[in-house]
């Protein structure tokens, strides 16, 4: 275990917030397909950095930046998610709030394209945490009828910085960190290629597909089952609690992975501290990160480039 001080002991946050740390989903990327998965990843982050600039908290900044990628029609999320066995598009999604310890999520949802409001709906405006099946449409529809967010075409919503207002092979996810030092976390995903009618991932479990509170946050990506088995989102946050850097934590999460499960996974971290980090031992995972402000934006594919990345 790492001797460095424990969080709680650092009060002073550091100049390089606001952070976005984006990603497009690890797996075995065709070579053709890896710019358009970056490119993805790299408007994903300019569109939630975009929401902090306009004064939106870290949550605000995640929900847009996921809806951004679940609307994209390029990635494993929302329109263009992979289909099950049934040939249906079936989503998971899941928002943490780190700041309250909170979250939202909703899972094998039909028919709804940004299952990231959806979620963030079900955290704030009902007295549960998640939702599965065909009751969440019930949900949905109250969420539309609360006017919580407006809908541009059946089941897909308008959300971008403007419509959320001036605010007081492969899955998508983010970590965001607001000037306020508070975190959000995200993850949305068709789940896996041909899956079972009714099979639900990592993606919509707090500790499993991502995790935040008010130290850091993680976001997952790989085989579901096997995430879920090392709670991996919540491990990695654990790490980074007693005190490695979000780099380490993110390496030590996937050698967990590898030793308890034999799987192969992709992680995004970012703490409160500004500090940032990424590991996968898959082919690739498009990830763009923002730290502080847009010029300092950079994009990254390949598993070396990953596991080199520099802070
Ligand atoms: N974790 C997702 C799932 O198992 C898949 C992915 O990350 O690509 O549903």
């Amino acid at each position: 275990m790492s001797t460095a001080a424990p969080y709680n002991q650092w009060s002073v946050i550091r100049m390089g917030l606001p952070v976005i740390v984006v990603h497009g989903g690890a797996g075995k990327w065709k070579d053709e397909r890896i710019p358009i998965g970056v490119e993805q990843v790299r408007q994903a982050a300019l569109v939630g950095f975009e929401v902090l600039k306009r004064g939106g908290s870290a949550l605000d900044a995640a929900e847009v930046c996921t809806a951004y990628m679940e609307s994209c029609g390029k990635l494993n999320a929302g329109v263009s998610a992979a289909r099950n066995l049934d040939g249906i598009r079936e989503l998971d999604a899941m928002i943490v709030d780190g700041s309250r310890l909170d979250f939202g999520s909703v899972a094998a949802v039909t028919g709804i394209y940004n299952p990231i409001s959806l979620a963030r709906y079900v955290m704030e405006k009902t007295p549960h945490k998640f939702f599965a099946g065909e009751n969440a449409r019930r949900v949905y529809a109250q969420m539309l009828a609360d006017g919580y967010r407006p809908e541009r075409s059946p089941g897909i919503l308008d959300i971008t910085a403007e419509t959320l207002g001036p605010v007081s092979d492969d899955t998508v996810g983010c970590v965001v960190v607001d000037s306020q030092g508070r975190v959000a976390a995200t993850s949305s995903t068709g789940g896996t290629r041909k899956k079972m009618p009714g099979r639900v991932g990592d993606s919509p479990i707090m500790g499993a597909g991502a995790y935040a509170n008010e130290v850091c946050g993680v976001a997952a990506t790989g085989q579901g089952e096997h995430i879920i088995r090392v709670l991996l989102s919540r491990t990695v946050a654990l790490y980074v609690e007693q005190g490695d850097d979000p780099q380490l934590a993110a390496r030590r999460g996937i050698e967990l992975l590898i030793e308890k499960t034999g799987s192969e996974a992709g992680l995004i971290v970012a703490d409160v501290k500004g500090g940032t980090g990424m590991w996968t031992n898959a082919k690739a995972m498009p990830a763009a990160v923002i730290c502080g402000d847009e010029s300092s934006l950079r994009v990254f594919s390949m598993r070396d480039e990953i596991n080199s990345y520099e802070p």
